[in-house]
């Protein structure tokens, strides 16, 4: 029994209880100006973020999938184009490839980190593709197409392995767009710099997003692009508004992208409060691990390399019979979610692309394997141990059935109606 009434996947509303009197003066503040979109909210915002990701420039856009899709125009991305990416990510990684005219290229995945294995990306880059003498530009031999760029997802709030990942790019010379929309806060000890870097500082660009659920959320739809380079900024500022310099002057053709001054406001109230809820993100993983720790023979659990500080957006454990223990906790009120548990390569959308299972194994045996379990800052300490008592239990039950046929003999019957 978990009490309680159950245990949610995540809680949206305590924190914005807590912040309410500041949360509804941001929007007194806005009525009063009609500010609604742009403005001096959107401004601030933008600086303070950049400053809290060690970015030059932030620049506040509609989604994360706008961040990406106008990170990647800006970059430089062209119709008939190849960006390499990995399986295991959100479709929005993917859908801003695509609708900026590229084609997505996956390579495999690490099996501890779940990050993008920079060994198969060599592999890709260096078997698959090759220089084409006409352009002096990689191309995958297959499709013909131009590779152009990477874009590393740090998932569940770890980032990649990006200095290799910098590396093979500088070598065939790519760009990279950091998918850093799990991952506001992340940092990553970068050998090549000496020093440690956050998400969203270490690529040409990378995209947030401040869907509600992220370690960042607004109250509603937000993302941004933070980058060092100043025509990069330009360019997204550009695209997210019409392709405009000034009202009614398009220098291109644009989007309706830009961030409300709402959000910017709630964003700024909240990206104050953001170190201490990672930390305690953090501190709920170090108990978890803690209270795991007699099962890592049946748990696989999260591993967070000695060059990463991660921000735990989620929780992801590894088990043998997963859907099974999903059934058991939902049984026990303990909510869990799967992130993700079909891969893009083996979706639908994507069946043009013409992938196939078994093309990216670590991928695969992971998405069948991986439970998301309840995390967010507030997460009590009972709770916790609550989860993890019903996790235990329920992989000692299914131990304990799958023995029984083996305990005597099985009545022809029973063995009928198995079958
Ligand atoms: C949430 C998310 C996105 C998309 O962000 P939106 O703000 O929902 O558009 C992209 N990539 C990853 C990895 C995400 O988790």
């Amino acid at each position: 029994m978990t009490g309680n009434g159950g245990i949610p996947f995540s809680d949206l509303v305590t924190p914005h209880l807590e912040m309410e009197e500041e949360l509804v003066s941001v929007f007194r503040k806005a009525l009063k100006t009609a500010g609604f979109v742009g403005g001096p909210m959107v401004e601030e915002f933008e600086r303070e973020f950049s400053q809290y990701c060690g970015a030059e420039y932030c620049v506040g856009v509609g989604s994360g999938t706008a961040a990406l899709l106008f990170a990647l125009i800006a970059a430089g991305v062209q119709p008939g184009d190849t960006v390499v990416t990995v399986p295991n990510t959100f479709i929005a990684t993917t859908e801003a490839i695509s609708q900026a005219g590229a084609r997505p290229a996956f390579v495999d995945v690490d099996d501890r980190t779940y990050n993008m294995n920079a060994r198969r990306l060599q592999e890709y880059l260096e078997l698959q593709c090759c220089l084409d003498r006409s352009t002096g530009k990689l191309v995958n031999r297959k499709t013909q197409s131009p590779v152009v760029g990477i874009v590393p997802v740090h998932l569940y709030g770890q980032m990649a392995d990006m200095d290799p990942i910098l590396q093979l790019a500088k070598r065939h010379k790519l760009f990279v767009i950091e998918d850093a929309c799990q991952a506001h806060g992340a940092v990553y000890y970068s050998r090549k710099e000496s020093c440690w870097k956050a998400a969203g500082s270490l690529g040409l660009a990378a995209a947030f997003s401040f869907y509600p659920g992220k370690n960042l959320g607004a109250c509603g739809e937000a993302g941004a692009v933070t980058t060092n380079d100043k025509v990069i900024a330009d360019k997204v500022r550009m695209l997210r508004d019409h392709g405009q310099v000034q009202k009614y002057s398009h220098e291109i053709e644009g989007y309706n992208g830009r961030l409300d001054a709402i959000q910017a406001g709630i964003l700024r109230a909240k990206l104050k409060h953001l170190p201490e809820w990672n930390q305690k993100r953090r501190a709920n993983a170090r108990r978890y691990d803690e209270l795991f720790r007699s099962q890592i023979a049946t748990i696989n659990l999260p591993y967070e390399s000695p060059r990463n500080r991660a921000v735990y957006h989620l929780y992801v454990i590894r088990v043998k019979n997963r859907d099974q223990l999903q059934v058991r906790l939902a049984q026990a009120n303990v909510t869990t979610q799967i992130h993700y548990p079909t891969p893009l390569h083996l979706q639908r959308a994507y069946a043009a692309l013409g992938y196939e299972k078994g093309d990216f194994p670590v991928t695969e045996k992971v998405a069948a394997e991986i439970l998301s379990l309840p995390m967010y800052p507030e997460l009590e300490h009972s709770r916790q141990k609550a989860i993890v008592q019903e996790v235990i239990n329920s992989l000692a039950r299914e131990a304990l059935a799958s023995r029984k046929p083996n305990l005597g003999p099985v009545a022809p019957t029973e063995r009928r109606a198995a079958g």
